[in-house]
């Protein structure tokens, strides 16, 4: 109904669920049991998208593998073996463990990675394709669990990124607006391809250096949307203070304790100034620094003496070197010196204004936030088509199909068509036909007139006239010129309309299709060749909230699903139709029936088009019917036979 509610759906759509949370919780475990047995006292800890709330289904599983107190713990089990003289360690580990091959304290991280990789393939099940990558920025071991489908890294000396984790979470708990904007702008940028590196390295935006830009558009909105980092810092209590590797990483950590924000903006509004804040950001002469939530000019880090310079202003942090510059320069909040966009190229850095450039031109047009009368893309549909994908600018077919499923219609009705032979698919079709016109006239009040394309020939009045005669009884009559091997020429059905069964057998070719009345199309006068179809109009919104109407009027006393009762279906109609008003302008839709395909594919295919959707209501309808129809015509098929 609107970009907001896309956004929401997007989520909806995208997140990781519960059960996918709780695997990797249960794999996270197994991992620590497995080890603590090699590295006592370690911890492994789950950071990035598994945790930051901004997970998606296929997402991977960042690890940091904490051997701080591992470390402790062998210097300890050194000085007590020392002392001691050879043999056990103090826990009655034998010394000639997997671990007392390794000194934490001189042992490179990649001799460290190695063995985590060795645990990794003996000791833990499911997982493979292990392996280390060392010349990243983190080293990191790589593997697949098999069962989960699932890609883990684990990292060490890593504590930074679990806690900007932390900071995640917490700008995601103090502002419910920035989930569907992360997602959706990862989404964009997805299909864009502007983030996403699939090797790990690669000249992209990552996805955390992209909420990055978030966040920071977000403190850059006025009123803002979210605090800066110095900010947050002012608002943590002492216990809360927290400095890793020299960097400042203090923030509260309850969410409860930041100021909701005094900006209003819908989503829509703030997914476009996103795209409108980066179209036109002077990338080329700022830093942005989230910590600030400003762009600091360029010019204050291409002094010589920037180190002293950032020390003077950062007294708790150890000698860092300055951000390694870029096309794109964005500081992380808290390693001040680490620029989270340095891997950019020129190029990629082009295509991402670019793209914002495109965004933000379309989110001007009307077809942001304008849902579209004809069935064309409109709102997130269109901005997120992908890369070099031109979006389908024709109205999709709009099309719903009775499937034959013998196995499931009523015995008389598989008799009836047992008896009819060859015809059998012509008299179930009609039979569909007939259900359909029923659902439409009698379940959902459809006004409706049985029509034919031809008909509408400017020139002969007089045989207009005839082809309306024919085709207001092209659903009540067929076929009984040439019928003999059906039994019962023409029955009537519950809802007047008179059903025959055809035995002119059709084409058993696999393009076997007919018109409702199983006449072959002709020509009609002006070279068209007649399509028999029904024009429906509809004045009430009769399929918004049937389920509470259908609850109401049951009273819960009844668990018949939708679809399943005729009568009930109409007096859900009939109520919504009492309370709810007509709607400005009626719907007119045209529906035009066809059956399709060979015994085992057989189905009767429904194409619909709206002629009059002034309110923009047709596509809804339209989805209702497709679970609705289907389900109430093989209501309204047995209730016909049965009552014969
Ligand atoms: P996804 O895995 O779905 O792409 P993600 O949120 O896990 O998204 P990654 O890019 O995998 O993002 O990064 C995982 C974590 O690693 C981030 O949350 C961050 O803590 C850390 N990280 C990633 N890239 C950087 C970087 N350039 N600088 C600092 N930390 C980073
Ligand atoms: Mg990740």
């Amino acid at each position: 109904m609107s970009v907001d509610a896309q956004m929401q759906y997007l989520v909806e759509r995208c997140q990781l669920g519960e059960n996918e949370k709780k695997a990797r919780g249960l794999l996270v475990q197994l991992l620590q049991e497995v080890f603590v047995e090699f590295f006592p006292d370690s911890h492994i800890l789950p950071f990035g998208s598994s945790v930051n709330t901004f997970g998606i289904h296929s997402c991977d599983l960042d690890l940091f593998l904490d051997l701080e107190n591992t470390k402790v713990f062998q210097a300890r089990a050194k000085s007590t073996t020392e002392q001691a003289g050879e043999g056990m360690s103090d826990d009655g580990r034998s010394e000639d463990s997997i671990l007392s091959d390794i000194d934490l304290s001189t042992a490179s991280p990649a001799e460290v990675l190695e063995l985590v990789a060795t645990i990794l393939r003996r000791c833990v099940p499911s997982v493979h394709k292990v392996h280390v990558v060392s010349n990243a920025r983190l080293p990191v071991v790589k593997f697949h669990h098999r069962e989960l489908n699932l890609q883990g890294d684990i990292t060490l000396n890593n504590r930074l990124a679990v806690r900007n984790t932390r900071f995640l979470q917490l700008c995601s708990g103090v502002e419910d607006r920035l989930r569907p904007l992360v997602y959706t702008i990862r989404y964009w940028a997805k299909q864009k391809q502007l983030a996403g590196n699939p090797s790990g390295a690669g000249p992209l935006l990552n996805n955390y250096a992209l909420t990055l830009l978030i966040i920071f558009f977000l403190q850059n909105c006025d009123p803002p949307v979210l605090p800066t980092v110095d900010r947050l810092k002012d608002m943590a209590c002492e216990e809360e203070e927290c400095v890793l590797e020299g960097w400042d990483c203090t923030f509260p950590s309850q969410s409860i304790a930041v100021p909701p924000s005094k900006n209003t903006q819908d989503l829509c509004t703030l997914l476009a100034g996103f795209f409108s804040f980066y179209a036109k950001f002077d990338f080329a002469s700022s830093v942005i620094s989230v910590r600030e939530g400003r762009a600091l000019p360029i010019t204050d880090f291409l002094s010589q003496n920037k180190e002293e310079a950032m020390q003077e202003e950062q007294p708790t942090k150890t000698h860092h070197q300055g951000p390694k510059l870029g096309p794109l320069n964005l500081l992380d909040p808290f390693e001040l010196s680490h620029n989270v966009a340095g891997n950019l190229n020129e190029r990629s850095h082009r295509t991402f204004q670019r793209e914002c450039q495109e965004a933000d031109k379309y989110c001007r047009s009307l077809q942001y936030q304008r849902k579209s009368t004809k069935g064309k893309s409109w709102g997130l549909v269109r901005l997120l088509t992908p890369h070099g994908e031109v979006p389908h600018a024709k109205a999709e077919q709009m099309i719903i199909s009775i499937p034959f499923k013998s196995a499931s219609l009523p015995e008389v009705l598989r008799n009836q068509l047992h008896r009819a032979g060859d015809g059998f698919r012509l008299l179930w079709f009609q039979k569909v036909c007939s259900a359909v016109e029923g659902v439409f006239q009698s379940v959902l009040r459809c006004h409706l007139t049985p029509s034919s394309d031809a008909v509408f020939g400017i020139d002969t009045a007089v045989d207009a006239a005839e082809e309306m005669e024919t085709a207001s009884s092209s659903f009540n009559t067929s076929m009984n010129d040439s019928c003999d091997s059906v039994e019962s020429r023409s029955e009537t059905s519950p809802l007047g309309t008179a059903v025959l069964g055809g035995k002119r057998p059709l084409s058993s070719g696999s393009d076997a299709s007919a018109s409702p009345q199983g006449k072959k199309p002709r020509l009609a006068k002006r070279g068209k060749p007649e399509v028999p179809h029904w024009i429906c109009v509809q004045k009430h919104m009769v399929w918004a909230g049937r389920r509470k109407v259908r609850r109401e009027l049951i009273k819960d006393t009844d668990s018949r699903p939708e679809g399943s009762c005729m009568e009930l279906e109409s007096q859900v109609t009939d109520h919504i139709i009492k309370i709810e008003p007509e709607l400005k302008d009626p719907l007119e839709f045209k529906v035009q029936p066809q059956m399709v395909g060979e015994t085992e594919s057989t189905k009767a295919v429904l194409k619909f088009e709206p002629t009059s959707d002034k309110t923009g209501v047709f596509h809804d309808f339209f989805h209702f019917l497709e679970v609705f129809l289907p389900k109430m015509v093989e209501t309204l098929i047995e209730r016909e036979v049965g009552s014969t």
